[in-house]
């Protein structure tokens, strides 16, 4: 079983370029260099000269002993939430800008929910000095006014998506419809492994650092390169790709994938899509998505805005029906609970969507010899006023 991309763009089943022919061109110009470039030693020489210096890599490998000793297993964090902005999206923000630098790209674009992309993006577009256009949805705008006056400060601009919901999906439409008018001058940055080919296999490479890091990081404290679980939370599934990446075809690593049930997966209100989602096409690509009876996406829902996306990647597909990877599902309440508990038992305050990952722990059952790797994916700073509102903090 082959569990990366393949020559055509698919993960199994999963994967492809849905797009109208007018993106063509666009796609055909990314596919047939990103392999290339990010290849050239002069690109990895000022990528990894970056992460260094710019993003704080490489993050640690931390031994949670208290964890452990709870839950009597061996349990490690990685820790992206200590990445330059809060989370492993920078990842793969800086890696692209660089690649649309080289292929002579001078204006960014990019989509955004909760916000957490956009600043993400506007961020390595200050670095560069590069024009940032970030599309959000109108009802997001008003939700998410720290991450507006983040982009703002920045230096982009924020372009309000005022169709249908007014959020995600309709901001993403704008987005293709910029690039469309735009082939040119500029590089469209999605911030998940989602999307038509070739952006989740090349979202993937961004984030597999974070798996790059670890076979180093674990060899060194425990004389072997490979951990027995690894455990991350799966949004669009970036943070999660990056951590199983170089773990994919090596069977002694049990890979766990943790989705967002919401107020309960059967009650209409959630984000488990390996659950309940059905075969469709989003964003470009043939995933698994929640949909109704007609093919409808249906509005996805989780206290998490970051989990709150009604498909997943076709790589996480594909590890789903492959049965590579075991997904579990946390309601909101599980995952806001151990917002706490990480907070007060190692001094960590999680973001929400990283909170649901440790949820598993109260689940499944460990050996004490068993190494769990689970990934960090961003701090819990964005989600202050979510956890106060919640506990009357
Ligand atoms: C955006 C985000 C996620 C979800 O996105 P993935 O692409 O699934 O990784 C998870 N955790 C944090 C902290 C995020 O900001």
């Amino acid at each position: 079983m082959n569990y990366n991309v393949d020559e055509k763009g698919y993960y199994g089943d999963f994967g492809g370029a849905y797009v109208p022919e007018m993106l063509y061109a666009n796609l055909t110009e990314l596919k047939e260099n990103y392999l290339r470039i990010t290849k050239e030693e002069s690109f990895k020489k000022e990528l990894n000269g970056l992460l260094a210096s710019y993003v704080g890599r490489p993050t640690p490998l931390y031994f949670a002993e208290r964890l452990s000793k709870k839950y009597n297993t061996k349990i490690y964090l990685k820790r992206e939430d200590l990445c330059h902005t809060g989370a492993h999206k920078v990842n793969n923000t800086i890696g692209q800008i660089l690649l649309a630098k080289r292929l002579g790209k001078t204006r960014i674009i990019a989509e955004t929910g909760a916000g957490q992309h956009g600043v993400a993006t506007a961020t390595v577009c200050a670095l560069m000095g590069i024009k940032c256009v970030i599309y959000m949805g109108e009802l997001d705008i008003k939700r998410q006014a720290p991450n507006v006056a983040r982009m703002k400060m920045l230096g982009a601009k924020v372009s309000p998506a005022s169709s249908g919901s007014k959020t995600l999906k309709d901001a993403t439409n704008e987005a293709i419809r910029d690039w469309i008018n735009n082939p040119l001058d500029t590089h469209y940055i999605i911030g998940s492994v989602v999307g038509p080919h070739p952006y989740p296999d090349m979202v993937a490479r961004f984030q597999s650092v974070i798996s790059e890091e670890i076979k180093k990081q674990l060899n060194e404290i425990e004389g072997r390169e490979y951990p027995d679980h690894l455990i991350a939370c799966v949004g669009g599934g970036s943070n999660a790709a990056g951590l199983y990446y170089h773990y994919l075809n090596d069977s002694r690593v049990k890979i766990i994938a943790v989705e967002a049930a919401g107020k309960g997966i059967n009650s209409g209100k959630s984000a488990a899509t390996s659950a309940l989602g059905k075969e469709g096409i989003i964003h470009g690509s043939k995933t698994l998505l929640m949909q109704t009876k007609d093919g409808q996406i249906t509005e996805p829902y989780s206290i998490s805005a970051g989990l709150d996306y009604p498909g997943v990647g076709p790589m996480h597909a594909h590890l789903f029906r492959s049965k590579r990877a075991e997904f579990i599902s946390i309601t909101d309440q599980d995952a806001m609970d151990w917002g706490l508990t990480l907070s007060q038992m190692e001094g960590i305050i999680p973001a929400i969507e990283t909170a649901h990952a440790f949820a598993v722990l109260d689940i499944k059952s460990f050996n004490p010899d068993d190494i769990i790797i689970f990934n960090c994916s961003g701090r819990g700073d964005k989600d202050l006023d979510t956890f106060i509102n919640y506990f009357q903090l």
